[in-house]
């Protein structure tokens, strides 16, 4: 029965790079268009575009919504560029702490936490530096934490087949916090659990405590 054994590679992840963007930015909207449409959108707001501080903010929202939806025409397979190895190994491997930011498809308002990502390999692993740039190719998109949590679990499954991938997702949400409830310290955590992580309750409450057990050593 495949176990979470106590002998775990653990990999904290670095903070992403923040000037290193992962992903190139192809937006559909001719360079433009988005901008001109915000300009509207403020005026609407009862605020004058035209006055100094506004000028040039439609071209910077244009520019910081197409990075933050940069997610959609990422390709997975160009991202992890041939990472994938043969291994003999085969207990558990832990990614944690990996930071995401991502759009509420709601209230296109932020949302970002920290994801942990778990995989028990079936004679295949994953770069672990192509991890974090997975779930930054999902987060970049108009998303529920759910999908998110899902579409990561579900990604490095398709790409490795190992016995089991979980995605544990912590976040909190700016239209929680700004506005609607206003709970400014309400987390939500989803979780996404397959193949052995989902069947072995043992292997699943394993990994889990695993996750608890270090939430308690910071
Ligand atoms: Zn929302």
């Amino acid at each position: 029965m495949p176990r979470a054994r106590a002998k775990v590679a653990e990999v904290k992840s670095s903070p992403a790079k923040k000037n290193a963007p992962v992903i190139e930015m192809k937006s559909a909207a001719p360079r433009g268009v988005i901008a001109a449409r915000m300009k509207e959108v403020i005026r609407e707001l009862g605020e004058d575009p035209e006055r100094d501080g506004l000028l040039n903010t439609p071209d910077r929202v244009e520019k910081a919504l197409k990075y933050l939806t940069s997610g959609y025409s990422a390709d997975i397979s160009e991202i992890v560029n041939g990472a994938l190895f043969d291994v003999n190994y085969d207990e558990v491997v832990i990614v944690r702490d990996i930071e995401f930011f991502s759009m509420c498809e709601h209230h296109m308002l932020p949302f970002f936490g920290k994801m942990h990502v778990a995989y028990l390999p079936d004679k295949k692993v994953i770069g672990l530096s192509k991890i974090p740039r997975i779930v930054d190719a999902f987060a970049r998109r108009l998303q529920i934490q759910e999908r998110l949590t899902q579409q990561v679990a579900e990604s490095i499954e398709g790409l490795i087949s190992p016995r089991g991938v979980a995605v544990v997702c912590e976040a909190q949400h700016f239209c929680m916090m700004m506005r609607g409830v206003e709970k400014q310290h309400s987390g939500a955590i989803t979780s996404a659990m397959l193949g052995a992580f989902r069947t072995h309750k043992e292997t699943r409450n394993e990994l889990l405590s695993l996750l608890a057990q270090r939430t308690k050593s910071i």
